[in-house]
């Protein structure tokens, strides 16, 4: 037999009673109830028409016949309206409700089919058709019932709204159509889903529909308890936490017990009033601290306002130290802890005689320590402190990008703090330290906020007895503070900041120096600082060798870092009891410190054309930089390489058009149109700028373009202008001493720039050969030689110098300015 949709056609195991005893009885449409065969339940009858059809069932044969209508809104819904199948109950007594409506006991009794309705006043009478289901007994029958009322029993369990009633009954339906309409009956789910199931005429399709409802229901409500019982369990704690607390408190007050809140607020009173904060304040603190005592220690922002109250009585408010003004003293000491720095230790000293003189009216400078690292900017600053009786600290700037660094996060911030500046005033804990600002040269400014706006506030005399920290957000006094800051170049730090200092230079050391510093201060020093008390003793060979071979630097932070190296190794043999040795000569460097990493000596090692040496400055020092030309063939073209600045690029430029104008005076026969020249400063991932590698492009190009040599003990320095003049240049001092630590003889030098010699020390100016230039054209007669070399258009690729420059890892990531 056909098997079509639920309720359209005769179900297989359904059998129907033949049309022509078929039964007429009174109709009730209903809205919102389903009463499946077998099941009891309470029938609400509201409109006349069905009231009429119940009480003429009533007087009759007590049979009725429901049919749910496809809108529940309707009122007077006609036969169409109605669903197909329904159901025959019998009814019991009529009951009139307190709310007007009336109800009516109904049982179930069997499916029907609505086959025509006879009348539709006063009541609908419709002739109807029984469905009987078929009674099966089948095994999957069986399981399929027991696996229902399995899951049946779960969900009883778990839905408190069932009572357990419904359960029994469900175990007592004895045929799968039964149970499966009993089940339907308790589940919660649409009206179109119950009369789906009403229309599902064959009971296992049924019962499996009715299997994966349930099934859906247990995941649901086991889903639903978990997330209560968790719900609770949180509850529950707090509560009982709170209880607890609340017992506490009731506890300690009945004992006279301070309770421990109490207690600490009474210690931060007195801390408070110990601080000797300035009035304002005082009373900001006492404020926060009445805030405290209000609040229940649970509270949240307990911890906050603790915090908080301890900073502003962890920072210094009124204790200084008094200066020593003995100058005779302070210069001895300076002395006696560093060699040279002549212009750093006058400054102090001068200042002092000031103080003495003026007293509080002075204010305290701001120096500016500018120079390569391992210069001695840091441990100056330090003797400085000492000289004065002062503290001193540091903080360093380099890497700020956010102004919140230095003046700190608002307190609504979570895990808020004060900036770096109030941070280390609490450290320095007196008014008046020695305050050094390391790297001021790398501080940035971008989206969060321009940190170098909040240090200008930090120097500013004008400002600085009320600084705001955002943290704090009660002013606070940097004027007696004296404040140093330190960089490696000047040209990064802005120049508002800039104009509030005063600039000391601390330039590279020469070899000498190098060696005399690390006799009287770096070995003594390291070898106290590894327990070495006598020996051994550092030969003057093997500092300079140290000094040329091992390190290759302005400063002398890694000449320390090498002694240091040597002296661990020494006190590792005293300890396990080898014989250590009693001198360190330049022969046993090797054994200590592995071989020589620099070369010492001439940059180049033959004359050769198209390369040039200049110099440059970078943070770590002056070094020499070598400028390569080549030409080849090609159509007028001109290329840099190597990271060049726009002003380099420029300068690059310039010597070109030099070149060409000058062409016929340089006795070049080259035809720039059929040509294209590659411009390469080596050391290509270290970006270069600065105007004075001018003339040494200039010479390395005519150098290529002429096939003269370049003489290679020959360094040159000087900005080119198209007319070829020599311009004078920056950072002369650090220069020539690159050129001189390079073993270079000679050096070009703009002729402005020779006031500068001054700085530079007499030894070198003893060395070297020092020639003062105007002009190109006096450039060239002594950088260039007179042998021109075999023709050939490409010139070399690499020099040995690059190779050895790559050595020099450290500090080089900022640019080079030449
Ligand atoms: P910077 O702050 O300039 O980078 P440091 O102050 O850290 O350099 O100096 C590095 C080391 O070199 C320190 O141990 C310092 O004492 C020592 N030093 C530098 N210059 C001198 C000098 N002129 N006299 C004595 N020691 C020096």
């Amino acid at each position: 037999m056909s098997k079509k949709k639920n309720g359209e056609s005769v179900p297989a195991r359904a059998a129907i009673d033949k049309p022509s005893n078929l039964p007429e009885l009174a109709l009730v449409a209903v809205r919102d109830t389903i009463i499946y065969p077998h099941l009891m339940s309470p029938l609400i009858v509201g409109r006349e028409q069905s009231i009429r059809a119940v009480e003429a069932a009533i007087a009759t044969n007590q049979r009725i016949v429901v049919f749910l209508q496809r809108n529940s809104e309707q009122q007077d819904p006609k036969p169409e309206d109605l669903y197909p199948i329904g159901t025959e109950v019998s009814v019991g007594r009529m009951l009139r409700m307190p709310d007007g409506t009336t109800s009516v006991f109904a049982q179930g009794n069997t499916r029907v089919q609505l086959v025509e309705v006879l009348q539709s006043d006063p009541f609908f009478l419709a002739r109807v058709m029984p469905i009987h289901e078929p009674v099966d007994k089948s095994m999957p029958t069986e399981a399929l019932m027991r696996a229902v009322l399995a899951l049946f029993e779960k969900t009883v369990r778990l839905n408190q709204n069932l009572p357990d009633d419904a359960y029994v009954a469900a175990m007592n339906a004895d045929t799968p159509g039964w149970l499966a309409d009993l089940v339907a009956s308790t589940l919660n789910m649409e009206m179109a889903q119950r009369q789906e199931l009403l229309e599902t005429l064959d009971p296992i399709t049924r019962l499996q529909k009715i299997s994966i409802l349930l099934a859906k229901e247990v995941d649901v409500l086991e889903l639903q308890n978990k997330i209560h019982s968790q719900v609770q369990e949180e509850v529950d704690k707090t509560q009982r936490e709170y209880y607890l607390r609340e017992q506490m408190r009731v506890i300690q007050q009945e004992l006279g017990e301070h309770d421990p809140q109490t207690r600490e607020i009474n210690e931060l009173r007195e801390k408070i009033k110990a601080a000797e904060m300035p009035k304002e304040v005082q009373e900001k603190a006492e404020h926060e601290l009445e805030r405290l005592a209000q609040m229940p220690s649970a509270a949240p922002e307990v911890g906050v306002i603790r915090t908080y109250v301890d900073w502003l009585i962890g920072l210094p408010w009124a204790k200084t130290t008094t200066d020593n003004l003995d100058i005779a003293a302070a210069a001895k000491l300076l002395d006696e802890q560093h060699l040279g720095l002549k212009k750093a230790k006058e400054r102090i000293l001068e200042y002092m005689a000031v103080r003495k003189l003026a007293a509080e009216k002075m204010r305290s400078p701001i120096l500016c320590f500018v120079g390569p690292p391992g210069t001695g900017k840091t441990s100056m600053g330090r003797s400085i402190a000492q000289a004065l009786g002062r503290s001193f600290v540091r903080v360093s700037l380099g890497g700020i990008h956010d102004e919140a660094e230095i003046r700190g996060h608002r307190r609504t911030y979570i895990g808020a703090l004060p900036g770096r500046i109030i941070q280390t005033m609490k450290r320095a804990a007196t008014l008046n330290p020695v305050f050094m600002l390391d790297e001021v040269d790398k501080i940035g400014a971008d989206f969060r906020g321009d940190p170098s706006a909040a240090l200008l506030e930090v120097l500013d005399p004008e400002q600085n007895y009320a600084f705001s920290d955002h943290y704090l957000d009660v002013p606070y006094d940097l004027s007696h503070v004296m404040f140093i800051t330190t960089a490696n170049m000047l040209d990064p730090v802005p120049p508002a900041l800039r104009d509030r200092m005063e600039v000391i230079e601390f330039p590279g050391y020469i070899e000498e120096e190098k060696v005399a510093i690390a006799k009287q201060f770096l070995i003594p020093r390291q070898k106290a600082e590894h327990g070495l008390v006598a020996s051994p003793r550092f030969s003057d060979d093997a500092i300079k060798s140290l000094v040329r071979e091992y390190t290759y630097e302005a400063g002398v932070r890694n000449l320390e870092r090498e002694i240091a190296n040597i002296c661990r190794k020494v006190a590792r043999m005293i300890a396990e009891g080898k014989r250590a040795p009693s001198n360190i000569g330049e022969q046993s460097l090797f054994k200590y410190l592995g071989p020589t990493k620099f070369t010492f000596g001439i940059a180049e090692e033959k004359d050769e054309v198209g390369v040039a040496t200049g110099v440059a400055v970078s943070e770590a020092g002056g070094d020499t930089m070598a400028v390569e030309v080549t030409l080849m063939r090609g159509k007028g073209g001109l290329m840099l390489t190597g990271q060049l600045g726009d002003v380099m690029q420029e300068s690059a430029q310039a010597a070109l058009s030099y070149a060409r104008t000058h062409a016929q005076q340089l006795g070049l026969k080259v035809n720039f149109d059929k040509i294209d020249i590659h411009i390469h400063v080596p050391e290509g991932a270290i970006p270069k700028d600065g105007p004075s590698a001018g003339i040494t492009i200039a010479t390395a190009l005519i150098s290529a373009l002429s096939r003269r040599a370049v003489h290679k003990e020959v360094a040159m320095t000087g900005e080119i202008t198209l007319r070829g003049r020599v311009l004078p240049i920056g950072g002369l001092r650090d220069k020539v001493l690159a050129a001189h630590r390079a073993g270079l003889k000679t050096m070009l030098i703009p002729k402005k720039n020779k006031k500068d010699m001054i700085d530079v020390p007499k030894k070198v100016q003893r060395e070297m050969q020092f020639i003062y230039v105007e002009r190109m054209d006096q450039v060239l007669p002594v950088a260039l030689t007179h042998a021109r070399a075999a023709r050939r258009t490409t010139v070399r690729s690499a020099s040995p110098r690059s190779a050895r420059l790559a050595l020099q890892a450290n500090y080089r990531s900022r640019p080079i300015r030449s």
